[in-house]
Order: C-alpha cells, then structure tokens, then sequence
C-alpha cells in the first residue's frame, strides 16, 4: 500500500501504521453542538427554554500534533501616517483661531510671520516624528516578514509530516525520526 499518502517509518522501517500528520489533525478535530430545550418551574409555573451548546472537540493526537499558526499581523503603516496628520491639523487649526486675537491692536504682521515661523517649526518636528515612526514601522515590517518565512517553512514540514502510531513519532520523506515530544523543535528545524 505505497501511496502519496503514506511511506515507510525511519524508526521501526514498516509504513502499517503510518499517517499522514494533516489528515490525523483534519479527522481529529470536530466542531460538536448540541441543542435542546429545557424547563424550569417559578411560582408554579412551567417555563420552557431552549439550549444550544457548541464548541470544537480535538483528540490528543490532533492536538499535539496542531497545524503550525500564523503570525500575527503587524501594524498598519498608514496608521502612523493618518495620526500625525490629525495632529499637524489640530496644529495648524489652533494657531489658525489664534491668529485674530494676535492681529488685534497692530499686531497682525507679527502674528502671521509668528504663525508661519510655528508652522515651519511643527513641520519640521512633524518630519522628525514621521522618520522616527517610518522606521520603526521598517523594523516590526522586517521582523514579521522573518517570522512569516519561519512561519512558511514550519507549514511545508507540516504538509510533509507523517506520524507512525507504532513510534509515537513524526518525520518526512527527507528527514529522519524524531519522537512527537520533539516535534515543535522538529517544525523548526524544517
Ligand atoms: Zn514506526
């Protein structure tokens, strides 16, 4: 019975008890619910409900030998992007409403020249933070893109692994035994 499906185990060199490991997860996890009615009695008074249960049942096996999980996703990028430019608005917006009270009584020239001096001063701090946050942003975008590869590479061993009940141990088609304690370090390694 040499198929796709199944290979001979490195450890005990027989492939009866040998699965593929995406099957054994598949079959080993259900989604179960349950639902019914139900009664109690207040006062007298027969009331009738009903109930609905659900949930996801896992075997053991399944379990231990779980898909690998995705990262999780990184922050979006134009975040920072729409933050700042909500602050440099409510910048500008309030020197804008204080620009009349600063004209009052001949002031007016030195008011604007002070606003625009303020504005060029926020734009430039304004530029200052947006570097600091771009790059900060390149830095988590290079983490997640290093823990997607890990995260693709522990998915091919997965999709490859098979799982000998004899053994109690996993291994692919070019890699050699190793028991099912060992199979987070054995995704890892690819
Ligand atoms: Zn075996």
């Amino acid at each position: 019975m040499s198929s796709d499906n199944t290979f001979v185990c490195p450890s005990c060199r027989q492939l009866d008890r040998v699965q593929k490991v995406s099957s054994i997860v598949s079959s080993g996890t259900a989604s179960i619910s349950t639902s019914g009615t139900t009664s109690v009695r207040v006062d007298g008074e027969t009331h009738y409900g009903s109930v609905s249960q659900s949930g996801t049942s896992t075997t053991e096996l399944a379990r231990k030998l779980a898909k690998p999980s995705e990262p999780s996703g990184g922050c979006n990028p134009n975040f920072w992007w729409t933050v700042e430019l909500t602050c440099l608005f409510l910048i500008l917006g309030s020197i804008g409403s204080a620009l009349p009270l600063i004209s009052i009584g001949g002031l007016a020239l030195i008011g604007i020249v002070g606003s625009l001096a303020l504005t060029i001063g926020f734009i430039s701090i304004f530029k200052r933070v947006h570097v600091f946050f771009v790059r900060k942003e390149k830095a988590k975008e290079l983490i997640r893109e290093a823990a997607m590869q890990e995260y693709n590479k522990r998915l091919a061993t997965w999709n490859a692994m098979f799982y000998c009940y004899r053994c109690d141990g996993v291994f692919t088609r070019s890699s050699r035994f190793a028991a099912i304690a060992n199979v987070a370090e054995f995704l890892s390694k690819g």
